[in-house]
Formats: C-alpha cells, structure tokens, sequence
C-alpha cells in the first residue's frame, strides 16, 4: 500500500492544510495526517484538540486518518509503514524551510522520501499563526477556517480571558 504521512502543528487546521489532505488522498492509498505533540512554538490547543478538530474537518475523506505523534517525523513513518512525507509549499519563504527539513529527513532515513505540493493559490498567504493573530484582533478568518475551527477559535480565545 502507497501510504504517505503529513506532519505538522494544526495549531488550528485551516482550509490550506484541508486543501493538501485532500489532494493527497488522491495521490496515495493512505494518509495519516500526524499531529505534532510538542513543536517549538507555543500552542493555543492542546494535541487531543488538534487531532479532534482535523478528525471532524475531514471525515469525507475515506483513506486519511489523523493521529498525534510526539518523535521525529522519519520514525514515525516507518512505525506505520509509510515511505512518504507530505508537506505544503507556499510560495518563497517556505521553500528554503521545507528544503532543509527534507534534506535533514533524507539524511535521517534515505528510504523515506518528500513529497512537497504547491499550495493552492487561494491559501498561499494562510498561516495557521496568521489566522490567530488577525482573528484576536477582531478580524474575520471565516473564509480561511471551517466553521467548527472559528468556533473553537471564539471559545479557547474567551477562556483565555478569563
Ligand atoms: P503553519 O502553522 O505554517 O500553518 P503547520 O506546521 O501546521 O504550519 O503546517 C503543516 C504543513 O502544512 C507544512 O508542510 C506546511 O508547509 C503546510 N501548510 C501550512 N499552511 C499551508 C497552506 N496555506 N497551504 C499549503 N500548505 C500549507
């Protein structure tokens, strides 16, 4: 089976990560879309959160299922049998990220390979730290999120203000 991870924050999903899971569970028989327990910015949701709001965001997609995962990216595949990583490119900035990133997992394990997908054109300038800053300041993110996510978003930013 040609299966296939795709690691990342989701600190919230938003409609540019939905964008790449759905085009990758075209290109391959499985997705695991994998929530990184503890990346090294500080996070509005906690890991269970994150993977419940990925879980409701993509329940229609039949072969991509959504776990948490807490070692390095390249172990993780291979722990679930997968010879791929996904990861999303937006146009410039992300391109020199990902391609030390890749490099650094090609050097971890040849065997797992990288596939990067240009995002789309509507999501380019959709980051998920993005989204929290405009949408605390009182901007609209309803376009960029589903609505469970802006919902969510209205909730942890109201308890935080308790
Ligand atoms: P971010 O906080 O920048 O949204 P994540 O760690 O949650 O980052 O992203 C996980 C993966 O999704 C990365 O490969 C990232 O490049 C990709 N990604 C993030 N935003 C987008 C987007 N708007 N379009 C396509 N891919 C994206």
């Amino acid at each position: 089976m040609v299966k296939a991870i795709y690691p990342g924050s989701f600190d919230p999903v938003h409609n540019g990560h939905i964008d790449i899971a759905n085009r990758a569970s075209e290109l391959f028989e499985r997705v695991v879309i994998a929530v990184y327990d503890s990346p090294p910015k500080n996070v509005l949701f906690s890991t269970e959160k994150r993977v419940a709001m990925i879980r409701d965001c993509i329940s229609d997609l039949h072969n991509v299922e959504v776990t948490s995962f807490s070692n390095l990216a390249t172990d993780f595949a291979k722990q679930v049998g997968a010879k791929f990583i996904v990861r999303g490119l937006r146009a410039g900035y992300d391109f020199e990220y990902e391609s030390e990133m890749s490099l650094m997992w090609r050097n971890l394990n040849p065997e797992i390979d990288i596939i990067c997908m240009m995002s789309s054109l509507q999501y380019q300038f959709v980051y998920s730290s993005r989204i929290k800053e405009v949408f605390k300041l009182g901007g609209k993110v309803d376009s960029l999120v589903p609505e469970r996510i802006s919902a969510e978003l209205k909730k942890a930013y109201k308890n935080k203000e308790l």
